[in-house]
């Protein structure tokens, strides 16, 4: 059984939450699996037994990653899920291992099964309610269809630094805390720059080199955001420059750790000088 993401390490010394490219990642491998299928669809847990019940037999009709959320249908009504911080998916084969821990939900078709454990969010959504949540959701640069315009609009007036803006799923979604500080490193931005003293030409490289790295972040199934290396042996396989490092790797400055929305920043302010 493999778990997407891996189960939470301690000794990291933070909490990795699901960034957009574990979602996306997810539609695509779990489509196969479900859509088209006739779903058995249970809460072994317990806490999503009146949900399980409506859309139990039903036929998965597609799955959908928007940002952070995930959205199965079934006809016109979809199960939407969001991990949060604790939450995964454990997809596997059939027949199915007995379910493990706090399984909310356990969709399965004659070919495979998907637990879902420890949601932040699983509900049913009738179609007006899923609209709404997409509106709600800002413009995920993993979707071809996302208007970055939109994401633009909302910075350019903002007097909320850039770090901060990044990580609001209703400015742009997909970038978490890691993406977060790997893109403004990348691309020489301060963290505590405001939205409004980020320029266009800025804005757009900020956005391409998202899409960029998420798209590798899909394939690989990790972070990776050095340039040219292959997702490491390690347990989460991630390759990153500057988060969660002492020193950087461009100048060899010590790296500067800033709490932003609530999760420790990295930047290096040799490389990402403050512009107000
Ligand atoms: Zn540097």
């Amino acid at each position: 059984m493999i778990c997407f993401p891996p189960c939470p390490d301690a000794s990291a010394g933070f909490q990795k939450m699901p960034e957009g490219h574990t979602i996306h990642r997810a539609a695509l491998d779990q489509r196969p699996m479900l859509v088209g299928h006739r779903l058995d669809v249970s809460s072994p847990q317990g806490r999503f037994l009146e949900g399980a019940e409506v859309l139990d037999g039903r036929t998965c009709t597609g799955i959908e990653a928007y940002g952070k959320h995930l959205l199965y249908y079934f006809g016109d009504e979809a199960l939407h899920v969001h991990l949060g911080l604790f939450g995964m998916f454990k997809p596997q084969k059939c027949p199915a291992a007995e379910p493990k821990g706090a399984v909310r939900v356990r969709m399965m078709s004659k070919t495979h099964c998907v637990d879902i454990n420890g949601p932040n969010c699983c509900e049913v959504l009738s179609m007006p309610a899923r609209l709404a949540l997409i509106a709600r959701i800002g413009p995920d640069v993993l979707r071809s269809d996302a208007d970055p315009e939109r994401a633009w609009l909302r910075i350019r007036k903002s007097k909320t630094q850039i770090g901060i803006l990044l990580m609001d799923q209703a400015v742009i979604a997909g970038i978490g805390n890691i993406y977060r500080s790997e893109l403004l490193w990348r691309q020489k931005v301060s963290p505590e720059t405001p939205g409004h003293a980020i320029s266009r030409e800025t804005f757009d490289r900020l956005w391409s080199d998202a899409v960029h790295l998420l798209q590798i972040g899909v394939k690989a199934n990790s972070i990776i955001t050095v340039d040219g290396v292959k997702k490491a042996r390690s347990r989460y396989g991630e390759r990153v420059n500057i988060f969660n490092k002492s020193h950087c790797p461009a100048c060899a400055s010590e790296i500067r750790r800033v709490e932003m929305a609530s999760r420790r920043a990295f930047t290096c302010d040799t490389c990402q000088p403050n512009v107000r």
